[in-house]
């Protein structure tokens, strides 16, 4: 095996959708709703992606598009309808929400067992106390694109930094690595010292929203870097996505890296089916009322 191994999340993500829709074809139809508040045109096309995956794998993708004006009681409303829907297998609001919408409140009114982002703090508690590895969808696609590698680089015992601590990615991330008996270090905005911590990483995985974040001079040679990071650039030949890492500086350094675009983003896609389809499972065929 040539090194940096790349580590390419849209020919992964492509064989894992095959994987599930070949499974999904022994199942009722699964039914996973998109709510949508207001006109922010990136989550417009993240919602677009979602209907296009569900449909790719034989999920019924059920779209609501709620004006920017909607109030919370509405929306709570909207929630609880889908709750209660027996046709609906998971439901996802998407974010961010307008500002007048209180995030926490919207997804703690999420039926936990409907709860296909993982965002609900039932699910983030099992994740936590590592009753259960259901987590949201990009911790998800990252343990999928380090499960296969697993065969050269094992997690046991490495050492992790994860920069970023959001609710999102940073931390459940941290918490599926723990349980795969990783020891992890998490940096945020106010950690002193990055560099440091960053050379003493066998993994890093970075998810801040700032480009060229990591530079060559942070990591250790042989590392594996995660990059979560999606920023928008601006060059001579215009606008231009890229990670959180100085991926052209960084990558011969490496043991593998993911890029960017075509590393982690295209596997939260594919890992919130999963999701989905974690969830039927769970508590349709086991007939099982908790997570583990
Ligand atoms: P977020 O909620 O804004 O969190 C950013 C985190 O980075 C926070 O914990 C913040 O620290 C930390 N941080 C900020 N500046 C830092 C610095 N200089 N050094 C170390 N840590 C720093 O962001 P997010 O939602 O997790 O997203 C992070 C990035 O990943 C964004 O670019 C986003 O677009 C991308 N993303 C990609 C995917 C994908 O599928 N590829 C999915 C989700 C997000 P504090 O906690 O101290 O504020």
């Amino acid at each position: 095996m040539n090194h940096p191994i790349l580590l390419n999340g849209s020919i992964l993500s492509q064989q894992k959708n095959e994987e599930l829709k070949k499974i999904l074809s022994n199942y009722p139809t699964l039914s996973l709703a998109t709510i949508l508040v207001g006109d922010d045109k990136a989550s417009h096309i993240y919602v677009q992606a979602k209907i296009k995956a569900c449909q790719s794998v034989g999920i019924n993708p059920v779209p609501i598009f709620l004006s920017k004006d909607t109030t919370e009681q509405e929306l709570l409303e909207q929630i609880e309808l889908l709750n209660n829907d027996p046709a609906i297998d998971g439901i996802l609001v998407q974010l961010p929400l307008p500002k007048h919408l209180d995030s926490y409140k919207v997804l703690e009114s999420i039926n936990p067992k409907k709860d296909v982002d993982c965002f609900h703090p039932f699910n983030m508690g099992n994740l936590s106390t590592g009753i259960s590895n259901f987590a949201p969808a990009t911790s998800t696609g990252i343990m999928m694109l380090l499960d296969s590698i697993k065969d050269q680089w094992s997690l046991e015992s490495k050492n992790v930094v994860v920069v970023g601590a959001s609710n999102i990615v940073g931390k459940p991330t941290a918490m599926l690595l723990l349980q795969k008996e990783a020891t992890i270090t998490i940096a945020h905005k106010k950690t002193k010292n990055l560099k440091e911590l960053c050379l003493t990483a066998d993994l890093i995985i970075v998810a801040v929203g700032k480009a060229n974040l990591i530079t060559k001079d942070m990591v250790k040679k042989g590392a594996v870097v995660i990059d979560v990071g999606m920023n928008r650039i601006q060059t001579e030949q215009g606008t231009k996505l890229v990670g959180d890492v100085d991926f052209e500086n960084v990558k011969d350094l490496t043991f593998a890296i993911t890029p960017v675009p075509k590393g982690v983003g295209p596997m939260t896609i594919s890992a919130l089916l999963h999701n989905l389809y974690f969830l039927y499972q769970h508590y349709h065929t086991k007939n099982n009322n908790d997570l583990r």
